[in-house]
């Protein structure tokens, strides 16, 4: 018996570890919700040529790519402009927390993802 109550004590001193942990993990999710996970990545032709996290850009900047042009600001990332014929890809507006630019004639895909689903998070 008295070994059963070593082991109760002991437990309640486990379950107060994972709570705490449990916390930890809530409140990161929350964090990474509310604040992070804005990542821009931009591809062209199939492959990834840049990732820019938004929400920790200061300043806009362009990125010229050969007809295209990509501006990225504190926030947001939009086609500025694009020698497609059809347009569709500026018409497209500015990406802030989720969706793709497209732009099919010149093979130029911007993508929001979030940080918890980057590649180095699933490779390990
Ligand atoms: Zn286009």
């Amino acid at each position: 018996m008295k070994h059963i109550k070593k082991l109760s004590a002991s437990n309640k001193r486990w379950i107060a570890v994972f709570a705490a942990v449990i916390v930890c993990c809530i409140l990161s999710i929350i964090l990474i919700k509310n604040i992070g996970g804005r990542t821009a990545v931009i591809y062209k032709d199939g492959r990834e040529i840049a990732r820019i996290d938004l929400s920790r850009l200061t300043e806009s900047y362009t990125i010229p790519l050969d007809g295209n042009v990509i501006l990225v600001e504190p926030g947001g990332i939009r086609m500025q402009s694009a020698d497609c014929p059809d347009q569709i890809c500026v018409h497209q507006g500015v990406l802030h927390d989720t969706g793709r630019i497209v732009c099919l004639p010149n093979r130029v895909l911007i993508e929001m993802q979030h940080t918890k689903d980057a590649p180095d998070a699933k490779a390990g």
